[in-house]
């Protein structure tokens, strides 16, 4: 009799991929961030009357520098809204919201923005909506925490030309009116926007095995019954002929540099400070190399043709990666010959 088995057939793992992007604002951009740090909606004029928040950094007409700012301010009526009942990592909140369009009182183009309501019956088109600041502004649009409701007694006081109730005050009015002048000081001249990709990955069923073999402390490849070479990782097929590959192979723990490089640039995330090697290395009966860490010597020692041999981490800390093997490090015997590796460069 046949069962299902019940452990998988392939792995998977979450990726992410991320770095922060650092860009420079322009002056137009710059302005615009600098006003929200400041506490203050900075919008741009174009040539044909449109007041615009973002201001555009050229006029959309006749494509010169917008140079024409004004000030609109942080209370404004939805123009357009839509739901988000399951917010994902890094939106405005981790609770159901609503982004919404918002044309604020004194611009003519709606803004893009989070507003905070617990409900989808608490927002509708038309609505009076007004910032909420961030408790530390930074220059970024996340200045602005969100919109949120227009309580009804502070339009009316608004309306009756009482004190600006709707309309929250900047925190800092030194700032705000270097702003105004267009002297503010240390203007927002730079963003850093992180940039994130989370996704899973799916081993096919050849890298499953590899993964599985690294698990148990084996580095195992594949050979092509065609050319017999042998693939570390194992490939699905052959990329030199197609063939499929199935005969599983234990490659030996110990082999040959055929080309490395010295890392010399520090970069965010590093784990090992500079000047180290990252190596390709021929393992003993594959047929191509694997990219690792060269350690145990100094980065100015490294040669192509040393002999090399895996260092595994404590097998507690296995998991099913290539980084079970922390780095590779010389056997200490003599280098070799040319010949065994001279295919491999
Ligand atoms: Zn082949």
């Amino acid at each position: 009799m046949f069962y299902f088995r019940t452990m998988p057939r392939t792995l998977q793992a979450p990726v992410t991929v991320a770095f922060d992007y650092t860009r420079s604002t322009g002056p137009v951009i710059g302005r615009f961030l600098t006003g929200l740090r400041d506490g203050v909606i900075v919008a741009g004029r174009t040539s044909d009357g449109e007041v615009v928040v973002p201001p555009l950094e050229y006029d959309p007409v006749t494509h010169a520098a917008t140079t024409d700012f004004i000030e609109v301010a942080p209370v404004g009526t939805v123009t357009s809204w839509t739901w988000v009942p399951e917010p994902v990592k890094d939106q405005p909140f981790d609770r159901p919201f609503a982004f919404a369009l918002v044309t604020l009182d004194g611009a003519t183009k709606p803004f893009f923005h989070a507003v905070d309501v617990a409900s989808p019956d608490e927002i509708s088109t038309g609505m009076r909506v007004q910032v909420r600041w961030a408790a530390e502004r930074t220059g970024a649009i996340t200045d602005i925490e969100a919109f949120e409701p227009v309580a009804e007694r502070d339009e009316v006081v608004d309306g009756a030309g009482g004190p600006d109730r709707a309309r929250p005050q900047p925190r800092d009015e030194a700032a705000t009116e270097q702003s105004r002048s267009g002297e503010s000081e240390g203007a927002v001249t730079r963003v850093v926007t992180p940039v994130s990709l989370d996704y899973l990955y799916a081993a096919s069923p050849e890298e499953s095995a590899f993964y599985r073999g690294l698990n148990e402390g084996r580095i195992l490849g594949q050979r092509c019954p065609t050319c017999q070479k042998v693939y570390v990782p194992p490939r699905s097929a052959c990329p030199a002929d197609g063939t499929p590959t199935a005969e599983e192979v234990e490659v030996s723990q110990t082999g040959t540099i055929t080309t490395f490089c010295i890392v010399n640039v520090p970069f965010l995330g590093q784990k090992i400070v500079p000047p180290y090697v990252s190596a390709y290395v021929l393992l003993d009966g594959a047929d191509i190399a694997v990219l690792h860490l060269i350690l145990g010597i100094p980065a100015d020692e490294v040669r192509m043709g040393m002999r090399v041999k895996a260092v595994w981490k404590p097998r507690e800390e296995w998991t099913y990666s290539l980084e079970n093997i922390d780095h590779f490090e010389p056997t200490g015997d003599p280098d070799a010959d040319y010949d065994t590796y001279r295919h491999h460069l």
